[in-house]
């Protein structure tokens, strides 16, 4: 019996999937840049022009630093930038790491899906297992075959309270039910037995 599938999916199901973890780790380079400055000319909303050590990667930046710092021939050899351009050099860089977010967070939806996918898989396996076919039968037992929902039809099935402990349950999630009273019971929640 395969149990590793009985339990939601864990932190191990996503880092094992190369993908989101390349994911994770552009994301969080693209959070925390490392920032790889050039020394550029900002021109100012006011006109201004000031020298800022400003990131390649994400447009962030820093504070004016002093003209007399660099020669004449320094300047001009500098590159020039102005506020707005910074402001769309972040906003860029903010699109693309949301883009990045929203690529991740499709991959985890997959891997929800699959896990939840091979866990019903291994849940039709059980229902045909001896272990399940002796549970079944303690719990008819226990209902002497009456239906414990209404208490008055023949119990045709037995029917899982809780999903907590599927595989290893204790004998109090099943109850014995007649197929009128399983079909109310599922008709609200959609699950399989
Ligand atoms: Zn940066
Ligand atoms: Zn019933
Ligand atoms: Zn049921």
């Amino acid at each position: 019996m395969k149990k590793e599938y009985n339990r939601p999916p864990t932190r191990e199901d996503f880092t094992r999937n190369p993908e989101y973890e390349k994911l994770e780790e552009e994301i969080v380079s693209f959070w925390k840049c490392n920032h790889e400055n050039i020394t550029c000319v900002v021109t100012m909303t006011d006109g201004r022009e000031s020298i800022k050590d400003v990131c390649k990667l994400c447009g962030h930046a820093g504070g004016s630093q002093s003209r007399k710092k660099f020669t004449q021939k320094e300047q001009s050899k500098m590159h020039r930038t102005t506020t707005s351009g910074l402001i769309d050099y972040r906003q860029k860089h903010h699109e693309k790491l949301e883009r990045l977010i929203n690529q991740q967070k499709s991959i985890k939806e997959d891997i929800i899906t699959n896990h939840s996918e091979s866990w019903w898989e291994w849940y039709k396996e059980y229902l045909l297992s001896p272990e399940w076919k002796d549970k079944r039968q303690l719990v008819m037992g226990r209902a002497r075959n009456v239906c414990e929902s209404c208490g008055s039809n023949a119990a045709k099935q037995v029917h899982h309270i809780a999903y907590d402990h599927v595989g290893n349950e204790p004998l109090w999630e099943l109850k014995a039910v007649c197929d009128e009273c399983h079909e109310v019971l599922h008709s609200e929640k959609v699950t399989y037995d």
